[in-house]
């Protein structure tokens, strides 16, 4: 006998809970699945760890530059590993429990812990349990994909949630993938105190950005002392005793790297293939990505995917938009649509990028005529104060509608001044609106209208 509910949400991450919250909210008898820890990736391997982990990092490269600023610390700057996992860990429990109590605690709400799988179209099944509901609202996230390398399987490896439980000191960290993920675990371990390296398999770091963004990363992580290898075309791996072989074996540079550990960061792949999908008839793309519309109904009427395993974003911000989206549609009569969002992001790096809307590339391939603005972080006179100059601010404009398309900021305090570009993006304003607009002295973000004021004809 399956036990009835008005809607059940398969994942406690960051679609779900909020979601389950506000339909139970709205007198529905809701159940909610969670296979391991509240609160999914972002809580417990992704966002939250990884940014604290950063800080601490950023701590000790500060006090390593302490003497440019006039500060003496005398000494070596130590890092306490286990101290720095501690405050991480603290963080992580107190989200993690947060998101737990809350569901625990909410009425008409009932919390289930095991793995789901869809038994037909209305049904689910955790363990002995059998639960049947009109509504399921599937929030099952992604995880580290570990690609089938050469080698890969007799050598011992890293992925960012193992990472998690790192407590010591890697003396020599080989990372397998120079994007968001890798590079944000390179510059970490590097100021915690590790040698690194970063294999990419592709001519330019985090090849989905604009090359002048590719480019200008690569010399700020090379400055810090991360060696970066790109081309690296034909990866494999070797465990030679304690040290891990990783082979490159392409036409330039080094044929082998030799490290102590090795992480793979290489890309997501959705939870998809243990739901049991098919016994629902719910589509899922060659990639395994549950196929929604633009309101985010999967293929099977009265079922939804929202977050990560959708496909249509791959970060927080999306997953919870997807919430907001699928709650606005079914309680508020809003029409809201995933179409409706703009792309934006950030690479916690530090600096760290804040992307919005279009690249450059993006723009030219559109063949669109547009207007560009560019500024060296050198010509901020807030970065030059912080003594902390990397980067430039790249911002876009259609030359005829007068709107912003895409702006790209590499530099200090990157992931806040986005925000006033896409902010005026959302409100469908013309960079006119910006460029007027008197900003406060000194940010970063006051120099947004004079580089709208300077904006030149793309070429
Ligand atoms: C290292 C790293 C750093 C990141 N940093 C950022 C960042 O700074 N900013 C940002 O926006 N994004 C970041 N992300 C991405 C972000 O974590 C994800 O986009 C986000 O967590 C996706 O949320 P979600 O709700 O789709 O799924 P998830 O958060 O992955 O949650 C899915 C949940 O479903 C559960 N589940 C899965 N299958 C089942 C099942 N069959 N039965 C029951 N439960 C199940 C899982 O256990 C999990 O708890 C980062 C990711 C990583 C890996």
């Amino acid at each position: 006998m399956a036990t009835k509910y008005d809607a059940i949400v398969i994942g406690t991450g960051q679609a779900g809970p909020s979601l389950a919250v506000r339909l139970a909210g709205a007198g529905m008898n809701v159940a909610i699945i969670e296979r391991k820890r509240f609160g999914g990736t972002c809580v417990n391997n992704g966002c939250i760890p990884t940014k604290t982990l950063i800080a601490s990092a950023r701590a000790a490269h500060v006090a390593r530059r302490a003497s440019d600023y006039g500060v003496m610390i005398p000494g070596p700057i130590a890092v306490d590993m286990k101290k720095v996992k501690a405050r991480k860990d603290a963080l992580v429990r107190q989200s993690s429990e947060g998101v737990e109590k809350w569901l625990k605690t909410t009425q008409n709400l009932t919390v289930i812990e095991g793995h789901a799988r869809f038994a037909n179209a209305h049904q689910v099944r955790v363990g002995n349990e059998l639960l049947e509901a009109e509504r399921i609202f599937i929030n099952v996230g992604g995880r580290a994909s570990i690609p089938s390398l050469r080698g890969i399987d007799q050598v011992s490896y890293l992925d960012n949630s193992t990472m998690m439980d790192v407590d010591f000191l890697p003396e020599h960290l080989i990372i397998i993938g120079g994007s968001y993920v890798g590079l944000e675990f390179a510059q970490m371990y590097r100021r915690f105190g590790s040698e690194v390296i970063v294999v990419e398999m592709a001519p330019r770091l985090i090849k989905r950005e604009d090359e002048d963004v590719s480019e200008n990363i690569k010399t700020i992580l090379e400055a810090e002392g991360i060696k970066i290898r790109l081309n690296a075309e034909c990866i494999g791996f070797e465990q030679r005793g304690d040290k891990v072989v990783v082979q490159v074996e392409c036409s330039s540079g080094d044929k082998t790297v030799i490290g102590s550990h090795l992480l793979l960061a290489v890309g997501r792949v959705p939870n998809t293939t243990d739901l049991g999908l098919e016994q629902a008839g719910i589509e899922v793309n060659e990639d395994s990505y549950i196929q929604v519309d633009d309101q985010l109904h999967t293929n099977v009427p009265g079922i939804y995917a929202l977050g990560d395993c959708n496909g249509r974003g791959a970060f927080t911000h999306t997953a919870y938009n997807d919430y907001e989206i699928v709650a606005a549609n079914l309680l508020d009569s809003d029409h809201r649509r995933v179409s409706d969002r703009i792309t934006a992001y950030a690479l916690y790096i530090d600096p760290p990028l804040g992307r919005a809307g279009m690249t450059e590339a993006a723009v030219r391939k559109s063949g669109r005529k547009a207007m560009i603005g560019k500024r060296p972080m050198t010509q901020v006179g807030r970065a030059r104060e912080k003594g902390e100059t990397d980067g430039f601010m790249k911002i876009l404009v259609d030359a005829e509608t007068k709107k912003i398309v895409g702006a790209s900021l590499l530099g200090i305090e990157c992931d806040e001044v986005i925000h006033s570009l896409l902010d005026v993006m959302y409100a469908d304003a013309p960079y006119t609106v910006i460029q007027r607009a008197m900003h406060i002295h000194p940010t970063v973000t006051e120099l947004i209208p004079t580089m709208l004021g300077e904006l030149k004809p793309l070429e």
